[in-house]
Order: C-alpha cells, then structure tokens, then sequence
C-alpha cells in the first residue's frame, strides 16, 4: 500500500511497524560500508597476473621504459585505448595512476596559464556547469580551486541542455563535467544528439571546455556494450576542435591504485597539456603502463576482462534492485535507478528525508555516502539523492545493508508522513 493511500491510523500503525524494525536492526549491531565505488577484492584479483607480467626486457618501441622520458606515455599501450576510446592514437596521453589528477591538473594549467591562445582563467570569475546528480570529486576539484558551481540537471540522456544553453551565454562559464557513459551517479548515457548539441553550442567564453571523464566507457553490466559518442570527432566536425578534453583509466579495469590514466584531445590541447606537465614530471610510470600492455594485449583483452568483472558486480545489481523494489516499491516511497553499466544505482527518497535515513543508517552501523554529495557544495536541494555503490562488499554484507537501508527509507518517509 502506497503512504498516502492510508488513514491515520494505518499510517500510525505503520510508523511503530518501522520503529519497531529500525529497533531490531539497531540491535544486529552491523559494521556494513556501501559508501564508495571501489572494485572487491575479488575484481582486483582478477588482475593478480598484472603483478608477475613480465617486463624485464625493458623495451617498448625503442624506449628503456626504466629510465625517465616519454612524457606521452607509451605507444604500446596508447594504442590498445585509443581503440577503445575512439580517439586517434597521436592525440592520447597515458599518465600515472589517476585520472582525476590528470582532470585536476589540466584545470588548474588553465587557471594559471589559460588554454592554448587564451589568458588565465584566474584573471576573472569561472564558473563550471555541473550536472547533478553528478561525481562528488569533480565538485571537490571546484570548490578547491575556487571556481563557482553551477548545478544544471542530469537527465536520461546527458545534461538538460535548455539550462546549458542558457548559462553558457555567460563568459565567466568555462567549462561542464560530463561523465557520458554509465555517468555517477545515475548510470546515464550522453545520447549522440546531446553531444552534437554540446560540441556545436554557441559559447560566450571561446575557451569552454568539455571535460568528458569517459571513467566508465567499458564497464558493462549487460553483454550489449554501449559506445560512447565520439565527442572528439563531433567538436572538430562543429569548429571546436579545442573544446573537448577527455580523461579515462585503467582503475576500474585492472588495479585501482595502480592503473594507468588517459588524456585525449585535440592536438593543440594535447601539445598544451604536456608543455605544463613537462615541468611537473620527467616522465610517468612506464613500467606499470608496460605491464599493462602485456597484461591486457589488444581492445579485446581489456573487454574480456570487463566481461569478467561483469561476472562479479552484475548479481551485486540485481540484487541492490531487487531489494529496492521488493522492500519499498510497494509503499511508492522512492525511485531509482537500472543502470546498464557503471558502478552505482542512485536513489530518490521522500523530498527531505535523505540526510535523516543517511543518519538512521548510520546509527544502526551501516555508512552510506553523505546525503547531498552528489550535489555541488554538499547540498542537494530536495535533500531525497542517495548513492549506493554495490560493488566493494561481499554480497552477504551488501544485501544485509540494503536490507537495513530500505528500513531507513521506510521510517524516514512514515515519520515526514505523520508530520
Ligand atoms: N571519474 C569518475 C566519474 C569516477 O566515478 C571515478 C571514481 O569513482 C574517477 C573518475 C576516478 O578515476 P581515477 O581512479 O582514474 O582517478
């Protein structure tokens, strides 16, 4: 029975059957962890073998992959992603381990330097459209730097691009975070047509950049893979070759503390972005970009691998969404997401009751992400978006949460319904 379908009484009734259930979870004395998005020791060992890859001939294309050099990163591997991630292999870096450093570094190039043939970004206002639900980290980056965040929707298929259009006619927007493919937190995909509308928008800083954080470009949870559009190709095509600026990573492939990160853009952007790295580094890790290539082989490895951590994170899915639909989908008390791929199913509760079942869930020993951090500035203005990552607890833990979690949402909306 939906909540508003009931009396007073059947709603006060249904109230102490929650209390009464919270109690008894409060009890089990849980210690459960859904917070982040990491891959189980499970997915990590499935690239064990990157750990014994043997490198000691040293040699990739000429390069004594020891020594320091080779700020582009190496061929081998460069070509294997630049397959996968549609981009010419010419106009693809691979760096060290993060590609949110590789995000991080680039803005903070533009906010000193400017972008090629542009002046410092830090020489006036920057603002940043940040569709939301969005990645916690990229608005970290923002406020970090001081570059005001502009929140604009997530829709089913990429940004809701009435809202784009409409601050992009301010100059002081430099730039949009895009995850295109299986997007954090909501599993969205960027359509082909809101990329063309992206990649042709009429801006009023000619420097507007894209950042199109492809982190999830092969992360599948069903066997149909789904391609991202070609946002390279689609700015260039429109005029606005230097628009894009796209990252991605091996951390949700192989080891996520010691993968290898990926640049991609335009020639100019990518000759501008290792003219500043150049003073930053020496060189990345080549050893580990190596192994990498060894280990992964050809665009079909690194697929098959993905099928692999398929195995283990897909039954993780379903779970979360039975138990979602199962416990709440008969009170109409909340809405999620079915995502195809990515690592996160995000969750709408009762408007205003997400930092109270964030805080219920707490107490009774499970940790979920912050209500609101999805959000710029922590602050989700409904106060209902939850972040639920399934794929770091074993499945036994992860049901045990979801279980407890659903009696939290359950309480939170028979307390605002009483209220
Ligand atoms: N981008 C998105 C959208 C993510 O969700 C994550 C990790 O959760 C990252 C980037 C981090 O990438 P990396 O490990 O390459 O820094």
């Amino acid at each position: 029975m939906t909540l508003d379908s009931l009396s007073r009484d059947q709603l006060d009734a249904f109230l102490a059957e929650q209390q009464q259930a919270y109690a008894d979870l409060q009890q089990a004395g849980l210690k459960l962890d859904i917070t982040r998005g990491k891959p189980s020791a499970d997915q990590l060992d499935l690239s064990e073998g990157l750990l014994t890859t043997p490198v000691e001939d040293h040699v990739s294309d000429g390069v004594d992959v020891r020594n320091y050099g080779g700020g582009t990163g190496l061929a081998e591997l460069r070509a294997i992603f630049a397959e996968l991630l549609g981009v010419p292999v010419d106009q693809l870096v691979a760096g060290n381990n993060a590609s949110l450093s590789m995000m991080h570094d680039s803005i903070v190039f533009a906010m000193l330097h400017g972008t090629p043939g542009g002046s410092p970004w830090k020489d006036g206002p920057v603002k940043f459209l940040c569709p939301s639900p969005g990645y916690d980290r990229h608005f970290a980056i923002c406020e970090h730097l001081g570059i005001e965040m502009i929140p604009v929707a997530m829709l089913e298929d990429g940004p809701d691009m009435a809202a784009v259009r409409e601050h992009v006619a301010d100059p002081a927007v430099k730039g949009i975070w895009i995850v295109p493919t299986y997007a954090n937190p909501t599993g969205a995909v960027v359509s082909e047509q809101v990329a063309a509308e992206l990649a042709s928008l009429d801006t009023a800083a000619g420097d507007f950049r894209i950042f199109w954080d492809n982190a999830y470009a092969v992360h599948d949870l069903t066997d149909q893979h789904v391609k991202s559009a070609d946002i390279v190709g689609l700015c260039s095509a429109a005029g606005h070759p230097d628009r894009p600026l796209m990252f991605a990573s091996t951390s949700k492939i192989t080891l996520a503390g010691s993968g290898v990160s990926f640049l991609a853009g335009s020639p100019d952007n990518v000759a501008w972005y290792l003219s500043h790295t150049a003073v930053r580094t020496i060189g990345p890790d080549k050893v580990n970009q190596l192994r990498h290539a060894r280990f992964l082989g050809s665009p079909q490895g690194v697929l098959d691998l993905m099928a692999r951590h398929r195995e283990i994170l897909a039954p993780k899915f379903e779970a979360v969404l039975r138990i979602l639909s199962e416990r709440l989908g008969p009170h109409d008390v909340a809405t999620w997401t079915t995502p195809k791929g990515g690592y996160f199913v995000s969750l709408d509760v009762v408007d205003g009751t997400a930092s109270r079942v964030v805080r219920l869930a707490k107490e009774a020993g499970i940790s979920l992400t912050p209500a609101g951090a999805s959000f710029p500035y922590g602050k989700d203005p409904r106060d209902r978006n939850i972040r639920i990552a399934p794929s770091f607890p074993p499945m036994a833990e992860l049901t045990q949460a979801m279980e407890g979690l659903a009696t939290c949402v359950l309480l939170a909306a028979a307390e605002k319904a009483v209220s």
